[in-house]
């Protein structure tokens, strides 16, 4: 508990040291801090004349140590921390959620009624038929539907990661996003009242004082688990996981057509996969491609030399150094060589 006592500084520092992206909010409010002259433009009823309209993401600001744009600036930088909190003692913080690698779960508390309407409640989730009228209130009720359809458990009064309790009532669970995953804030898509706080969005962190009061971290629990399994694919299927589009490889060898109709169509595949691979699956991709093409050359569908070269090309294309590729296609052709693949059927 000591690690959290309300001085923004210290939480600010303690936040930064275990590598998550902080940035300093409007005293006693839960936006960001207002960034120099020309890179805030006001609010709608007191537009900022100064503002100039720019890329956020290159704002020459940020090498100047200003905390302008809010997520855009958060920082790691111990000095840069002290710096901003040393100008703003009473700045509240702001946590990067994208930039520190947290997706975070928040379960709000607005009250309002509830949509009757089920695809609205959890859109996509078989729901129970008993439900209560009146008996969903708000978010927390909404997320224990959500835990009980994926037959799931959530930190409860022992919280399992960070939870942090909002003025408001509201809940934020803190999670770890998945070595290699990208996720994106949302609004409802999730669930009635539960939001997503990922991407360029942030939570405030706990210890911070607004004026509508504190967030306070529940539990002793101030370490940060791993996105469940079960609620990444619920965020997923919501659309909430960025999957980056990898560019198609084109081909070099397109005009080196290998084996004809259902052949060739095999042959393309292969050399696409391999040429595709990614470091660290690339000797089993080239060696499962040589396999599956060795079947044809045992089934006198292809020639092994031209097999061989094609996918020699291929996997130089991937970046395999070519001894280690020579191994692998050719203990592929050969094991596949002894299994002649039948193309019963198979225009060929
Ligand atoms: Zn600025
Ligand atoms: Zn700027």
């Amino acid at each position: 508990m000591t690690a959290l006592t309300p001085d923004p500084l210290r939480v600010a520092l303690w936040l930064a040291t275990q590598g998550y992206a902080v940035h300093p909010l409007a005293p006693g409010l839960k936006v960001p801090i207002r960034g120099c002259g020309r890179c805030s433009p006001g609010t709608a009823e007191r537009p900022n004349s100064a503002y100039v309209e720019h890329d956020g993401r290159a704002c020459p600001c940020h090498a100047n140590g200003r905390p302008c744009h809010g997520v855009l600036a958060a920082t790691t930088d111990v000095d840069r921390i002290t710096a901003w909190w040393a100008r703003t003692p009473a700045a509240g913080v702001g946590v990067a959620a994208g930039p520190s690698g947290l997706v975070i779960l928040d379960v709000d508390c607005h009250g309002g009624d509830a949509p009757t309407d089920p695809e609205r409640l959890l859109p996509g989730i078989e729901l129970p038929n008993d439900i209560a009228p009146g008996s969903v209130v708000d978010g927390r009720d909404v997320l224990a539907l959500l835990v009980e359809a994926r037959r799931a458990t959530l930190p409860g009064s022992a919280p399992e990661t960070l939870t942090v309790r909002t003025p408001s009532g509201g809940l934020h669970y803190w999670f770890r996003a998945p070595v290699g995953t990208q996720w994106r804030h949302g609004s409802g898509e999730l669930g009635w009242q539960l939001d997503v706080r990922a991407g360029t969005s942030y939570a405030v962190a706990p210890g911070t004082v607004t004026r509508s009061g504190a967030y306070v971290a529940l539990g002793d629990c101030r370490t940060v688990a791993e996105l469940p399994v079960w609620l990444a694919r619920d965020l997923d299927r919501t659309g909430h996981r960025i999957r980056p589009e990898r560019p198609r490889v084109v081909l070099p060898w397109r005009s080196r057509r290998v084996g004809s109709g259902y052949v060739a169509a095999a042959v393309e595949a292969e050399l696409r996969a391999v040429a595709e691979a990614q470091p660290g699956t690339r000797n089993e991709t080239v060696n499962r491609a040589a396999f599956s093409l060795g079947t044809l050359c045992g089934a006198g569908r292809l020639d092994r030399g031209q097999v061989a070269d094609v996918l020699a090309d291929a996997a130089r294309h991937a970046g395999l150094p070519d001894r280690e590729a020579m191994a692998a296609i050719r203990s592929g052709l050969d094991a596949g060589g002894r299994h002649p693949r039948t193309l019963t059927g198979a225009a060929a």
